[in-house]
């Protein structure tokens, strides 16, 4: 059964304060994006779409690579994530029973076994599957500096990708969503959640090292990781077999 996938490459990542975009930042030398695609054809994907500023298309195609028998293409983003999104799905044309990974490239330190999970747990019977942790800190709902409301902290799991849906499931919610011309999603989960009554989206196992590159601190402490895992086994990659639940 083939696996589709959709890395999300085009957002500016200002916070980060680099001269290019966040994912064309080097990270131990190598673009994030090149690390984040190469984690996801580790994690099984046979056809992958990057997704890239409308600026970068060039620059995209000169660094990014994907191993032989893996399909690669790189399109145009749009303005917001969902939009984003939705490009690259228009891209992967398929059964709709198959199952198509969301990843953002901003996380290329994704082991290829949290693909693996979300993947099988959709392929065992899920709408969806989104890789998280549960939350470690108390969360709260705010509005400006008030604190309104504290949500039972047992109930509350963080968010991250590698995220998989069935095809039919992903294009709907998408559907709906530039219907109702609503950009407001931060992730495919809450965009299905929103616009397909009834969908079951499993969690599986995330991984504290799998972290969002968002400030230059976050950057640092890749980079270090990096070099742990480099230290671990040699590869530098987070593409063998290792386990991706050590949190
Ligand atoms: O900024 P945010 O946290 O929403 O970004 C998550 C991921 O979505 C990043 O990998 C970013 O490159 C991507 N993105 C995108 N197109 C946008 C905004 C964000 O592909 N317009």
């Amino acid at each position: 059964m083939p696996t589709d996938a959709i890395v999300l490459a085009a957002g500016a990542g200002e916070r980060l304060g680099s001269a290019v975009p966040k994912a064309f930042a080097a990270l131990s030398g190598v673009p994030i994006v090149v690390r984040a695609v190469r984690g996801v054809a580790a994690g099984g994907a046979d056809r992958i779409v990057v997704v890239v500023g409308p600026d970068r298309l060039a620059e995209a195609a000169a660094v990014v690579d994907a191993p032989d028998g893996v399909a690669l293409s790189i399109v145009a983003g749009g303005g917001s994530r969902v939009e984003s999104t939705r490009l690259g799905l228009a891209c992967l044309q398929g059964d709709p029973a198959d199952v198509v990974i969301v990843h953002d490239a901003a996380r290329p330190l994704a082991a290829a076994e949290t693909f693996r999970t979300a993947v099988a747990a959709v392929r065992a019977g899920a709408d969806g599957a989104t890789a998280a942790l549960p939350a470690a800190d108390t969360i709260a709902f705010v509005d400006g500096r008030l604190i309104t409301e504290i949500p039972t902290r047992s109930r509350l799991a963080r968010i991250q990708t590698p995220q998989a849906f069935r095809r039919d499931v992903l294009t709907r919610a998408h559907e709906a969503a530039a219907a109702a011309d609503d950009a407001t999603a931060t992730d495919d989960c809450g965009l299905v959640l929103r616009y397909v009554p009834g969908a079951r989206i499993a969690w599986v196992q995330g991984d504290e090292r799998n972290l969002k590159i968002t400030t230059r601190l976050d950057l640092e402490l890749a980079t270090r990781l990096l070099a742990q895992f480099e230290g671990d086994d040699g590869a530098g990659s987070r593409s063998s077999s290792r386990s991706s639940s050590g949190t």
